[in-house]
């Protein structure tokens, strides 16, 4: 908390106590459980990880969620982002592209008795129209450009966190936030995040 979160400027309560709160050993493999708390992401299977404690913290924090809040996820993967979202929002919705990461996610949230996590198995591109629109939406891989029908999906006032940039070359971590006036975009730290993939189908 002190070294990886604090030190690094994640200074909101509700998200250092989220983060303590959840069991993060529970969402990595069996074999890499001594490593949970490792200042780094880990693999957890299908080429794709969960990412570093900080990370995760930054991107809560700057989501700038309340206990009213209806949010989207996308990338479910182990379910730890979402787990540490249902600790601080009513409603947490998350889509995943990999089926099998999307069922041990649901398995494991199920086992901690998470009942706000509804999980999907979906190319995220398109966002959960049928649940549209959110107060919140996160993205925890990383696509070229900001999907456009995320953006359709937000609420007004509505704030999206995304890390945006190709592989191998510098992304950002991007805030979308929408108002009246449109749309305004900023960015905070420099990041490495697995591909948005995209669904076959395209
Ligand atoms: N939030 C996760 C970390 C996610 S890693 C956690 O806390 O563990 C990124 C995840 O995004 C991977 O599981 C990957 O399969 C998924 N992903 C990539 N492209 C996607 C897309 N288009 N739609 C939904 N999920 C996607």
């Amino acid at each position: 908390m002190e070294q990886q979160l604090r030190q690094r400027g994640v200074t909101d309560a509700r998200v250092l106590d989220a983060m303590r709160t959840v069991p993060r050993e529970r969402f990595v493999p069996a074999d890499l459980v001594v490593r949970a708390y490792e200042d780094g992401p880990l693999p957890i299977g299908c080429g794709q990880t969960i990412s570093q404690p900080y990370i995760v913290a930054h991107m809560t924090e700057v989501l700038d969620v309340s206990p009213t809040h209806k949010v989207l996820e996308i990338g479910t993967g182990s379910g730890y982002q979402a787990a540490v979202l249902g600790e601080l929002v009513r409603e947490v919705y998350s889509v995943e592209i990999v089926p099998e990461l999307a069922r041990r996610a649901e398995a494991t949230l199920r086992g901690l008795g998470r009942t706000n996590i509804h999980i999907r198995i979906a190319d995220g591109y398109a966002g959960w129209l049928d649940q549209a629109p959110f107060d919140r939406i996160i993205v925890t891989a990383a696509p070229e450009a900001v999907p456009q029908p995320l953006v359709e999906q937000l609420a007004p006032g509505g704030r999206l966190v995304i890390p945006i940039g190709s592989q191998g070359e510098t992304q950002w971590m991007t805030i979308v936030d929408k108002t009246d006036e449109g749309v305004a975009q900023s960015r905070t730290i420099p990041v490495s995040f697995v591909p948005f993939t995209r669904a076959q189908s395209r």
